[in-house]
């Protein structure tokens, strides 16, 4: 195909040019005291992009998933009990997590497009008389619906019960894209890959652990070897790993987090929620709906959009890839051919979010769906340009 290849899925995300050539290293000794002239800015580049001053940060060669199972392993033993919210593809495989590795976990089904139902862990917090449940799990942002939930509210939840469950919360697709405050929220344990909002291929899950969560790994029980927490942030205190890294991949960190802050992160977070609105603007113009129920919770990284009746995501997405070299995040799990995602986190800008648009549009149409030529694009173009829309076009309802 020719031209550049349209990468808008929620992760991993289009690697800058330069992140890309900081990656261009020679092999290095991960033993040699210069190795951590490497490591320890990261980690301390990593601290306020998690919003911490607290937490100890430890890099995990693997992806998100392994820093859910070390989140697990390192605080919690088998037995112990754990609540949970399920509304999305995200949430129910770290519930299954928690389920596969011997914890009793205590689910909240809600509708896949809701965000975490704060009065409802609330409520089950303040039943919980005997203080069975261990921890609060939280997907902050359902990468599978584009919903975001309110961290700062399950954080009241807990205050307000006096409960002192630990609160883990799920950041791969927020951090470094939204704001996230990890010792204002009281988090514990927070977690990230290297492939979203840090603009970095995948290999390293990142995981910050609050002084309470380091506490807990005194009485945790639960069999862990490779991912052990303590023994990595000891080797991480050293200066190094406690197996050999993935060096690379920590030369392009170093340099996303040199871009992070050169932006400044509250440009970032502003940045994402300008480029999200766009987005949901030309998506509403298109007369489509999102599977998140409602603007308020709408994510900044990611839209998943509902296709309308009689076409399938699956198509859409197929046209997409092979007439225009463009790839869209498909629908997952029960939302598969019902929706297709749109990922608008990491390096982008307005003229890519068009492009994503224009693009969906185009695929839309040629799969069969009445959307009007344009008019997303155009919506878009409206908020970004910071000007109201004439109300001129006409918009093909499904
Ligand atoms: N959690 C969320 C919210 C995600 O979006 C993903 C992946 O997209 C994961 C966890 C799993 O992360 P990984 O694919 O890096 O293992």
């Amino acid at each position: 195909m020719t031209g550049t290849a349209h990468l808008f899925i929620p992760g991993p995300t289009n690697v800058p040019a330069d992140i890309q050539r900081a990656m261009i290293v020679p092999m290095q000794d991960h033993r040699a005291p210069e190795f951590a002239e490497i490591l320890q800015p990261v980690l301390a580049g990593l601290k306020p992009v998690f919003g911490t001053s607290e937490a100890q940060i430890a890099l995990l060669p693997g992806s998100g998933t392994a820093a859910w199972e070390a989140a697990i392993t390192n605080t919690l033993s088998p037995g112990d009990k754990v609540l949970m919210a399920r509304h999305g593809q995200f949430s129910a495989l770290w519930a299954d997590m928690a389920l596969a590795m011997g914890l009793k976990v205590e689910i909240i089904d809600v509708a896949w497009g809701a965000p975490c139902p704060v009065r409802e862990v609330e409520r089950r917090l303040g039943a919980d008389r005997h203080g069975e449940i261990k921890a609060v799990f939280v997907t902050h942002n359902e990468t599978a619906t584009g919903v975001t939930s309110d961290v700062a509210g399950i954080r009241h939840a807990l205050d307000a019960s006096f409960h002192d469950a630990l609160l883990f919360v799920d950041g791969v697709s927020s951090i470094g894209s939204i704001p996230f405050e990890m010792d204002a929220w009281g988090v514990d344990m927070a977690i990230a890959g290297s492939q979203k909002g840090l603009m970095c291929p995948a290999g390293l899950g990142i995981i910050a652990a609050s002084p309470r969560a380091l506490a807990a790994m005194d009485t945790s029980t639960m069999a862990r070897s490779f991912l052990d927490l303590r023994a990595m942030l000891a080797a991480h205190q050293a200066g190094s790993f406690c197996f050999t890294p993935p060096a690379q991949l920590l030369h392009g960190l170093r340099a996303a987090l040199t871009r992070l802050q050169t932006e400044g992160l509250a440009n970032v977070f502003a940045r994402h929620q300008r480029l999200a609105e766009g987005i949901r603007a030309g998506v509403a113009a298109m007369g489509l709906k999102m599977v998140a129920e409602h603007q308020i919770f709408a994510s900044d990284t990611v839209t998943a959009i509902r296709t309308p009746q009689g076409i399938d995501a699956r198509d859409v997405i197929a046209i997409a890839r092979n007439r225009y070299n463009t790839h869209f995040g498909g629908g997952l799990g029960p939302l598969a051919g019902k929706a297709f995602r749109i990922g608008h986190l990491g390096d982008l800008n307005e003229g890519m979010c068009l492009t994503a648009l224009g693009i969906a549009e185009l695929s839309l149409k040629a799969a069969g769906a009445p959307v009007v030529l344009g008019a997303g694009v155009t919506a878009a173009q409206h908020v970004y340009a910071g000007v109201a829309q004439a109300p001129a076009l006409s918009i093909a309802a499904e």
